[in-house]
């Protein structure tokens, strides 16, 4: 089986406005929509279009769970979150105007979640994980929630055999790398943070993902936005890049990726097929306006154009 799990879960509010937004102004709204907001969530919405089995989970807030929920399973997505009652999941508003100028987003920082619910989530775990399910924790928990709260809960899935996938950043990241991951996706950024200082070159960056493999991670794959991936196993390195497309929106290309990725691992292609089918279906993506939109049929034809290049170099 393959857990998502999403610590902050997000309701996004899309808001559609006729002509530019103006401060002073009466904005008058033309479409409201709701998406499902990030992270793991978006995970599973890749892997059940693909007709991959798995449970999406976390914590929702039980005065709005409905509206999460019924986005998801309109997706096919299976929900199992632990209800946190008098509470709402949080409403990240996009705005979308005339400008030309891309959206406005405004979030909200997300209920606090009590320690009750953190235990339900460690016994849900406990319970169901087994030997090497795949577990995703995508995105950081919401405010309050301190480091060690974070590391009791991903420790389950280890302590359990589970393999688990990491897309966070900060001390989530640093402290989760040492329960050693089956895969971990930070994106440059996060990854430069990580290692504690920039880093501007391929030979820059190749010997700090090494370390990392080194301690026992069996993929480490640092995300570059439109310049694509590099990745590193024990074995080998890999440079990827994107096939070029008209970029509409790029939030959400990092969930969509590791949902690729996960698939594909869920699949056991060889690494070649995984790079290549995960970075165009995160380019198709990229050319689309929601959050967690993509399309098979255009993946399927930008799939041709990913270059891969193994960095022989590097590999043993
Ligand atoms: P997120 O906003 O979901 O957290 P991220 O910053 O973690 O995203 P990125 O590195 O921006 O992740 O993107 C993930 C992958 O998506 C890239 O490695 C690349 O393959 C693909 N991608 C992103 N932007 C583009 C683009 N403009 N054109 C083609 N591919 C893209
Ligand atoms: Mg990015
Ligand atoms: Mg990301």
């Amino acid at each position: 089986m393959i857990y998502t799990v999403t610590l902050n879960t997000a309701i996004d509010k899309i808001i559609k406005i006729n002509g530019v937004l103006t401060r002073k102004m009466n904005n008058k709204i033309s479409d409201v929509s709701f998406d499902i907001g990030g992270k793991a969530t978006h995970v599973s919405v890749v892997l059940s279009k693909l007709n991959i089995n798995n449970i999406a989970t976390g914590f929702v807030g039980a005065e709005n769970a409905l509206t999460l929920t019924s986005l998801l399973k309109n997706k096919g997505v299976t929900c199992d979150f632990i209800l946190q009652e008098n509470c709402s999941t949080r409403e990240s508003l996009v705005i979308l105007d005339d400008s030309g100028y891309g959206s406005f987003m405004i979030t909200e920082p997300g209920f606090k979640i009590l320690e009750e619910s953190q235990c339900k989530l460690i016994e849900k775990l406990s319970n169901q994980v087994t030997k090497n399910d795949y577990v995703v924790f995508a995105g950081s928990p919401p405010r309050g929630f301190n480091v060690d709260q974070y590391i009791n809960i991903v420790k389950t899935v280890t302590d359990k055999g589970g393999k688990l996938i990491i897309d966070a950043s900060g001390d989530y990241l640093r402290e989760a790398i040492k329960l050693k991951p089956y895969l971990i996706k930070p994106n440059e950024f996060e990854f430069q943070e990580l290692v504690g200082k920039p880093l501007n070159t391929i030979d820059e960056f190749i010997p700090e993902m090494k370390k990392l493999l080194n301690d026992g991670i069996e993929f480490v794959v640092v995300s570059l936005g439109k310049k694509g991936s590099l990745v590193g196993t024990k074995r080998s390195f890999y440079r990827v890049i994107p096939p070029v497309i008209k970029e509409i929106n790029d939030t959400g290309c990092g969930d969509v990726f590791v949902g690729g990725l996960v698939a594909s691992l869920y699949k056991q292609t060889s690494i070649e097929d995984m790079l290549e089918f995960s970075t165009a279906l995160s380019a198709s993506k990229a050319s689309q306006n929601e959050s967690s939109s993509f399309c098979l049929e255009q993946t399927k034809q930008l799939e041709a154009e990913v270059k891969i290049e193994k960095l022989e170099a590097y590999s043993i």
